[in-house]
C-alpha cells in the first residue's frame, strides 16, 4: 500500500522514499514506493510527471491500493527522491478546481448534473446530463468568477454518509469507500472528488468557457481555467489585433467589416459570372449548332484551354440547359484535366458513366457521378480531344 502524501500537503514538491518493487515492462520500469506525492491518473484529471532518483516518471496510476510509477530507466538505489512537475501539477490543481466552480454554479443556477469531467492539455472539459443553452452557460461562468474573487478557502472534509447524501450535488457510487472524501467551496459547491485542488479559489485566477457541443443527449463545455485560460486569452489577443490591423478598425468594429466585405464578395462574384455567361455564351451556341448527331441528341465533345473546374461547369450548365444536349468537356489547367461528361438531369435514357470511365482511365485520374452528370480529375496529357473521342464511343443512349 502506497501512502498519499499529496493529500496531506497539496503543495510539496519534493519528497523521499523507499522502493517496495520494481519490474521491467516493454523497456520501461513500473515502481512502487511506501509513500508518494505523485498523483495518479483518476476522476478526470491526468497525473503527475516529474523525477524520480533523477529519471524521468512518464506515467503514474493506481493498481489497487498501490501507485504505479512508470520509469524511462531503472532506479539502482532502494532510496529515491522524488521532484514532481511543479508547473504542471499547479495548472492541474487550478484547472480542477475551476471545473467544480462552474459545475457548482450549473447546478445551482440551472440544476445541471454533471457526467463526466475531464482534463486534457489545456482544455477542461464538462458534460452535462441535459442540453444547456449558451446564456445559460455564461451567466454560470460570471457566477464562477465571483467565487474566484471572493477567494473562498476550498475545505477537504470527510463527513458521514447522510450528510453526503443531504448536500452532496453529485452522489458518490454505491459500493464507494467511506468514509467520503467530499471538496467544499462554501455557498458554491459540495461534491465528492478524489483529485486535487488549489487550496482556495482566488488561485483558480479565471474561468473562461471557449466552446459548447451537442454532445449524447447533453452539452459538451470546453473550459479554460488559471494559466490556461491566461494563455488562450493571449492567443486571442494576438488574433483579434491582427484583424484590427488588417481592417483598420477596433476589435468591436471587426464583425461588421467582416459583414460589408462578405457582401462586396457576394457582388463581385454575381457581376464574374454574369461577364463570364456574356463571353461563353455564343462559344456554347456555336459548339450546339455545330455538334454531331447521337441519336436524337447533339454531341458536343470540346476542350477548353487554360480553364479551371469553375470554367468547366459553367459551360457545361450552359450547354446542358438545351435538353438535347450531351456534353462530354475537358479544361486544361495547371493542375491537369477536369472532365465534366453529362446531360440534362430529365433525359432518363441518356448514360454517361461508361464513356466517363474510359476517359479517367485515359487520364489515370479519380471521379464520377451518376448516369446524367460525372466529374473528375486526370493527368494532363498531348491530346485530351483525342480522349473525348475514344470516350463517346462508350456512351449508351437507348433509341426514342
Ligand atoms: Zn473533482
Amino acid at each position: 500500500m502506497t501512502a498519499k502524501l499529496y493529500y496531506d500537503d497539496l503543495y510539496a514538491q519534493e519528497f523521499d522514499a523507499e522502493i517496495i518493487s520494481q519490474t521491467e515492462q516493454d523497456g520501461k520500469f513500473h515502481v512502487v514506493l511506501n509513500q508518494t506525492l505523485f498523483y495518479p491518473s483518476g476522476g478526470g484529471q491526468p497525473c503527475d510527471l516529474g523525477k524520480l532518483g533523477g529519471v524521468e516518471v512518464v506515467d503514474v496510476h493506481e493498481q489497487g491500493q498501490e501507485i504505479v510509477h512508470v520509469l524511462k530507466s531503472k532506479l539502482t538505489d532502494k532510496h529515491v527522491h522524488g521532484v514532481i512537475d511543479w508547473a504542471r501539477r499547479f495548472e492541474l490543481m487550478q484547472q480542477h478546481l475551476g471545473e467544480h466552480l462552474l459545475a457548482g454554479c450549473l447546478y445551482t443556477l440551472h440544476g445541471t448534473h454533471t457526467a463526466r469531467m475531464r482534463i486534457e492539455g489545456d482544455n477542461v472539459s464538462i458534460d452535462t446530463d441535459k442540453p444547456i443553452d449558451i446564456n445559460a452557460i455564461l451567466e454560470a461562468e460570471r457566477a464562477a468568477n465571483e467565487a474566484v474573487w471572493r477567494d473562498i478557502p476550498v475545505e477537504v472534509i470527510y463527513p458521514d454518509i447522510e450528510e453526503v447524501k443531504a448536500n452532496a450535488r453529485k452522489l458518490p457510487p454505491e459500493n464507494a469507500e467511506l468514509p467520503i472524501r467530499i471538496v467544499k467551496v462554501k455557498g458554491v459547491d459540495y461534491v465528492p472528488c478524489c483529485g486535487l485542488h488549489v487550496s482556495s479559489t482566488g488561485q483558480v485566477g479565471l474561468v473562461k468557457v471557449t466552446s459548447v457541443e451537442n454532445h449524447k443527449g447533453g452539452s459538451r463545455i470546453y473550459m479554460r481555467c488559471g494559466s490556461a485560460a491566461y494563455r488562450w486569452l493571449d492567443d486571442v489577443y494576438r488574433v483579434v489585433k491582427k484583424a484590427e490591423s488588417e481592417l483598420v478598425c477596433g476589435y468591436d468594429g471587426i464583425n461588421e467589416k467582416i459583414s460589408v466585405l462578405k457582401g462586396q464578395i457576394r457582388d463581385l462574384k454575381a457581376q464574374n459570372e454574369a461577364t463570364v455567361e456574356r463571353f461563353m455564351k455564343p462559344i456554347a451556341e456555336a459548339l450546339v449548332s455545330g455538334a454531331e448527331s447521337l441519336g436524337s441528341y447533339k454531341l458536343v465533345k470540346h476542350v477548353m484551354k487554360s480553364s479551371g473546374q469553375d470554367d468547366v461547369k459553367h459551360m457545361f450548365r450552359l450547354l446542358t440547359e438545351n435538353h438535347e444536349v450531351i456534353a462530354l468537356l475537358a479544361g486544361e489547367s495547371e493542375e491537369g484535366i477536369f472532365l465534366t461528361f453529362g446531360t440534362h438531369k430529365d433525359n432518363k435514357d441518356a448514360d454517361v458513366r461508361g464513356a466517363f470511365r474510359k476517359a479517367i482511365a485515359a487520364l489515370e485520374g479519380k471521379g464520377g457521378g451518376s448516369a446524367f452528370c460525372a466529374q473528375g480529375w486526370g493527368r494532363k496529357t498531348e491530346n485530351p480531344g483525342q480522349v473525348l473521342e475514344d470516350a463517346a464511343s462508350e456512351l449508351k443512349v437507348s433509341a426514342k
